[in-house]
């Protein structure tokens, strides 16, 4: 009779996940418990004993393939999927050394303009009505919308080549003799007036105003940095540049500030 049979089914189903405490297939109970077709198994598993098994998604002890599983409730443990944040996920991604131009490049920061109370990012022009305006003029760059950076506190004041990247493509290659200095409120991290005039520093001005457009069309800008003895600074800097001619590197007559 088919309705003993099932029973019987169920039986050996029941019997071979005790005795087997791990998850299995349908396919593969079907083969180990002899049950057939594997349909059969399925339905039970679903309705008859239903109410005694964990029948989730794991890797099948016999077949190893990644499949709905049965289990005993007494043995199964709920699976351990490791849910990654949005932050790890980038991690996953970005956060990790990675090789510029034959260098090892280390990841520090994603470098993003701060945000507000209203979540908007916080726009400053220093440059408006300040004591320089219309005395020395500005520099190339000195009249724009500038942002303030989340540059993380206590960067090396050491001497490095750094490179600003888009996660695919290396933007910007620097070097500087202090890296802290460099990003810290009188390098890129925050524009002052006094930075905007003429002779003033283009670079930071340039530097702080494309990240923070970048970060306004939806972009973002991942920050690595590779220690570089000060003496091989400028060739390396120089090397890196004409290997990977990033975009936003360029002279600017008139401007040296290590700063
Ligand atoms: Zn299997």
């Amino acid at each position: 009779m088919p309705r003993s049979e099932a029973q019987t089914n169920a039986d050996r189903i029941l019997a071979f996940l005790e005795q087997n405490p791990y998850p299995y297939c349908d396919d593969c109970i079907s083969k180990l418990c002899g049950v057939s077709p594997r349909n059969q198994v399925n339905g039970i598993c679903n309705l008859k004993i239903r109410d005694k098994l964990v029948s989730q998604g794991d890797i099948c002890h016999t077949c190893n393939r990644d499949k709905l599983t049965r289990q005993l409730k007494e043995n199964a443990k709920p699976r351990k999927e490791k849910v990654l944040s949005k932050e790890e996920i980038l991690a996953e991604r970005y956060y990790h050394s990675i090789k510029i131009g034959g260098y090892d490049f280390r990841f520090l920061q994603e470098l993003r303009p701060e945000t507000g109370k209203n979540g908007k990012f916080i726009i400053e022009r220093p440059q408006d009505g300040s004591k320089y305006e219309g005395v020395k003029g500005y520099n190339r760059y000195g009249n724009q919308d500038f942002c303030v950076l989340n540059v993380q506190e206590g960067l090396p004041a050491k001497p490095y080549v750094y490179a600003l990247t888009d996660g695919d493509r290396t933007l910007y290659i620097g070097e500087i003799i202090n890296l802290n200095e460099r990003f810290g409120v009188n390098g890129y991290k925050k524009i002052n007036a006094r930075k905007c005039i003429s002779d003033g520093q283009p670079t930071n001005c340039k530097i702080n105003a494309l990240i923070l457009k970048h970060y306004q069309d939806g972009k973002k800008i991942y920050f690595y940095a590779c220690p570089i003895d000060e003496k091989k600074l400028d060739d390396t800097e120089r090397e890196l540049i004409k290997k990977e001619n990033p975009p936003w590197n360029g002279k600017i007559d008139g401007d040296n500030s290590r700063v």
